[in-house]
C-alpha cells in the first residue's frame, strides 16, 4: 500500500488513536487477535440498534430481517471460500471447528449417523496424523478423539529448521490414515505448510483432510477446493472480525452423513420423546440460537478485506515479513524460530533473545508503548523440538507500517541492552 492508502486503513482501527505508557500503540499482535475496523464495530451495533432478533421461523419482521442478514453473511463467507453457503458452518471460534469435526466423527465411530457415517467411522488400527508444529486446538481433539475410538495419533516431525519434515511425511501418512489435520499457516513460524506434498499423500491414502486455516485467512485467498481438502475452519477474530465467530467449511457430502456433535433446537425436523431427526447442513451444526451479531460483523471484515483485495495484503505484508526477518538477522544474540524455513511466510516472527526470558523481553516492548505476544503460543511440542520454552511473537496486520517493523526490530535489539547484555553469547 501506498503511503496514503496506509494512512487511510489506519485511520479506520479506532484503537490505533490510543497510546501505551505515554507512545502511540504500536500492534504487533495481530496473529493472536486482529484489531477492528469501525465498519466491523458498526455493523454488529446497528443490527443490535435496528434489526435484533432471534433468527428463523419468527413470524414478525425482526425474526425475517434478522434471519435474512445471517443468511446473508453465510453468504459472504460462502463467496469468500469460493464453496456453496450450506458447506459454511458457523462456530465460535477455530477450536469449536475443530472439536466439531471431530466429535462429530466420534459420534459416527459409536455408529451414531448409521450407514452414511459409516464410511467415516474410526477403528482401533486405524490412524489420524497431524504434525510437530500444530496448536493446541489442532492437535488435543485429536488426542482425545484418538483415546475415544482406540485409533492411533501420529505426527509428522519438524526438522531442525522448524519445517515440517517433508520426507518423513511418506513414512507416516500410509494405508491405515484416515484423517489428516494440518495447519495451513504455523502460528509460530509464519511459514507455509508443504501441503501440495501431504495432501496428495493423504488423498492417495483415502484420508479426510482437515486444514486449520487461522493463520492463512486474514493474508492469503483461502480455498478449500483448490486446495483439495475436506474442511477448513477459521477464527473471525483473527480476520478482523468479532470475537466470538468462527467458520468450518466442510464438504457438502461430509457434512450431510456426518453426525451432529452439539444438539439441540433448530436443527432437528421431527422430535419424540425416544429421539430425532436431523436437519441437512448447516442447521445440523448449528443447534440453539446462533451468533448473529458476530456473523454480520465477519461479514462486514470480509467486505473489508475483500475492498483491499488479498493481491496488495499478500504484496505489503510479503515486504513487511521480509524486513522483519532481515532486521531481526542482523541482531547478536537473537533466535528467530523457523528462519531457516525454505517456504514462503506470512510477516511474523517468533523470536528467542539469548538469556532473557520471553515474558521479560515482551515487558520491555510494553514499555515502549509495543504489543507483542509472548509464551509457547499454544504450540508446546514445536517450541520443546525447538529447544525452548517460550518466544516472543511480532505480527503485521494490514494497518502494520514499515516504520512500526523498524521500531519494533530496534526495541528488540534494545532487549539485550536493557539486561546489561551485548555481544554474541553474553
Ligand atoms: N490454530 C492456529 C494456528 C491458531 O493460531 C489459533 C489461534 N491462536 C487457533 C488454531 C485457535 O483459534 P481460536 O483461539 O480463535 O479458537
Amino acid at each position: 500500500f501506498s503511503s496514503a492508502e496506509l494512512e487511510h486503513i489506519r485511520a479506520q482501527f479506532p484503537i490505533l488513536r490510543r497510546d501505551l505508557h505515554g507512545h502511540p500503540l504500536l500492534y504487533l499482535d495481530s496473529a493472536a487477535t486482529a484489531q477492528k475496523p469501525s465498519r466491523v464495530i458498526e455493523a454488529e451495533a446497528t443490527f443490535y440498534r435496528e434489526a435484533n432478533a432471534a433468527v428463523h421461523r419468527g413470524a414478525h419482521t425482526l425474526a425475517g430481517e434478522a434471519t435474512e442478514l445471517y443468511e446473508d453473511a453465510r453468504g459472504t463467507v460462502a463467496r469468500f471460500l469460493a464453496v456453496n453457503d450450506d458447506e459454511v458452518i458457523f462456530t465460535s471460534n477455530a477450536t469449536e471447528g475443530l472439536n466439531l469435526i471431530a466429535y462429530a466423527i466420534g459420534n459416527a465411530s459409536l455408529g451414531r449417523g448409521g450407514a452414511a457415517a459409516a464410511p467415516y467411522a474410526l477403528r482401533e488400527g486405524d490412524e489420524i496424523v497431524v504434525t510437530e508444529l500444530e496448536h493446541h486446538a489442532n492437535l488435543i481433539p485429536w488426542q482425545e478423539l484418538a483415546a475415544r475410538t482406540g485409533a492411533t495419533l501420529r505426527f509428522i516431525p519438524v526438522d531442525d529448521s522448524g519445517a515440517i519434515d517433508v520426507d518423513a511425511a511418506t513414512g507416516v501418512i500410509g494405508a491405515r490414515t484416515r484423517i489428516l489435520a494440518v495447519s495451513h499457516v504455523s502460528n509460530v513460524t509464519g511459514a507455509h505448510s508443504p501441503l501440495e506434498t501431504l495432501v496428495p499423500l493423504a488423498r492417495a491414502a483415502g484420508a479426510l483432510v482437515v486444514l486449520d486455516a487461522c493463520q492463512s485467512a486474514p493474508h492469503l485467498p483461502l480455498r478449500p477446493r483448490e486446495l483439495d481438502v475436506d474442511v477448513a475452519v477459521f477464527s473471525g477474530h483473527k480476520l478482523y472480525g468479532p470475537t466470538g465467530i468462527g467458520v468450518l467449511y466442510g464438504r457438502a457430502e461430509l457434512l450431510n452423513a456426518l453426525p451432529p456433535f452439539l444438539t439441540g433446537g433448530s436443527m432437528i425436523t421431527t422430535v419424540t420423546m425416544e429421539g430425532a431427526e436431523y436437519l441437512p447442513a448447516p442447521q445440523r451444526f448449528e443447534p440453539g440460537t446462533p451468533r448473529i451479531a458476530q456473523a454480520i460483523g465477519l461479514a462486514e471484515a470480509i467486505r473489508f478485506v475483500d475492498e483491499l483485495g488479498f493481491d496488495r495484503i499478500a504484496a505489503t505484508e510479503h515486504q513487511l515479513g521480509a524486513r522483519l526477518l532481515a532486521g531481526l538477522a542482523e541482531l547478536p544474540g537473537i533466535r528467530v524460530l523457523g528462519a531457516g524455513i525454505d517456504a514462503p511466510r506470512v510477516a511474523l516472527a517468533s523470536v528467542v533473545v539469548d538469556g532473557v526470558h520471553a515474558h521479560d523481553a515482551g515487558q520491555v516492548l510494553d514499555n515502549v508503548g509495543i504489543a507483542a505476544r509472548v509464551g509457547h503460543h499454544c504450540a508446546q511440542p514445536l517450541h520443546r523440538r525447538l529447544g525452548v520454552t517460550a518466544s516472543l511473537r511480532v505480527s503485521a496486520g494490514v494497518h502494520t507500517t514499515a516504520d512500526e517493523i523498524d521500531q519494533a526490530v530496534a526495541a528488540i535489539a534494545g532487549v539485550r541492552h536493557f539486561f546489561g547484555l551485548t555481544g554474541e553469547n553474553a
